[in-house]
């Protein structure tokens, strides 16, 4: 599906089963001779779409069977995933909860205004708190004073996450136009989407099978390889070392959420040349990482790769990019 065409519109409990691509075009991918694609999440739906729609629809599915009317998740201030989540409330008739990190009575950003205006209901809790997410203890506290609730965990990160996750495969083989890529590259913040991703090639012959590279946007991202690993490992049915992947953490720019003036450089000037906009937490990260691996040489000339671009965009910062 060409890029530019009618943004798709999620209006069921459905994952999209493609997406538009976009060549990029490019003097020195040219070069170097390599075929660059984008497969545009960030364009399949406006407020629901990019990654957190793979992770989240298969969790609203979930709390519908089992009767729950009430989704509670966790979040930053510019959280994508809430934005998502309060969205999706709103579209599937649910009541929506967004447990956000920090108490300390800033003014609400752009994107805690929308959920509000979504119906999301807001509680704000300490720094500390906040580390107790995944606590049980915390969330029976929190199911003391708020009621009966379907959580999903920060990002979207669990099972039925992953398996939303794992569609993109398909959204992939679906979307390109030509055969698929030698390297497929996404930017991993818990690493969910990279899982299910990789878990989805898995279906495929291992001679079609593309080599998948995580840019890990935080510090000290290490950590994410285990949680991939352990979880490719409980597939029963598949040899996860049959799909080769690798996951970079000296791309992060100084952390989560870090965008210092040099990568907005590099954005704004990709975004001036492509006409395609990033976000600055992960899709910024990715980009200018690849483009730093393609400056070094790192891939052959013949090459074909297919970057993801996860969505977002309702994080970018006014006046900063
Ligand atoms: C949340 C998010 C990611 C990271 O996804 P994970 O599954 O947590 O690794 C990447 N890109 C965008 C735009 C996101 O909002």
């Amino acid at each position: 599906m060409p890029a530019g065409d009618t943004p798709q519109r999620i209006t069921e409990l459905v994952l999209p089963s493609c997406a538009p691509v976009s060549e990029i075009a490019d003097g020195l991918f040219a070069k170097k001779n390599i075929y660059v694609q984008l497969l545009r999440l960030d364009q399949i739906d406006p407020e629901l779409g990019g990654n957190k729609a793979f992770k989240l629809i298969p969790n609203i599915i979930r709390a519908r069977a089992s009767g729950h009317n009430t989704l509670l998740s966790f979040g930053g201030a510019y959280s994508n995933h809430l934005h998502a989540l309060a969205e999706a409330g709103h579209r599937f008739n649910f009541k929506t909860i967004g447990v956000v990190r920090g108490d300390d009575g800033q003014e609400d950003s752009h994107t805690l205004k929308f959920a509000v205006s979504k119906g999301m209901q807001l509680i704000r809790v300490s720094r500390q708190d906040y580390r107790r997410r995944n606590e049980a203890e915390f969330i029976a506290e929190l199911a003391a004073r708020l009621g009966q609730f379907y959580l999903i965990p920060e990002g979207g990160a669990n099972d039925a996450g992953r398996n939303g996750s794992a569609q993109l495969a398909s959204v992939i083989l679906n979307s390109l136009l030509s055969d698929m890529p030698d390297e497929i590259l996404l930017p991993c913040g818990t690493g969910t989407t990279m899982a299910g991703l990789i878990a989805g090639l898995l279906a495929l012959p291992i001679s079609n099978r593309p080599f998948v590279r995580g840019v890990a946007v935080l510090k000290q991202g290490e950590f994410l390889r285990s949680g991939i690993a352990d979880y490719l490992q409980t597939l029963t049915d598949s040899n996860p070392t049959d799909c080769n992947w690798v996951l970079d953490t000296q791309y992060h720019w100084g952390g989560y959420a870090r965008f210092p003036a040099q990568l907005a450089v590099f954005v704004r000037e990709f975004e001036r040349t492509h006409k395609i906009m990033l976000d600055p937490v992960y899709t910024a990260k990715m980009m200018s990482a690849f483009y730093q691996r393609v400056t070094e040489g790192m891939y052959k000339p013949g090459s074909r790769i297919l970057l993801v671009h996860t969505g977002g965009l309702q994080g970018r910062i006014p006046g900063r990019m």
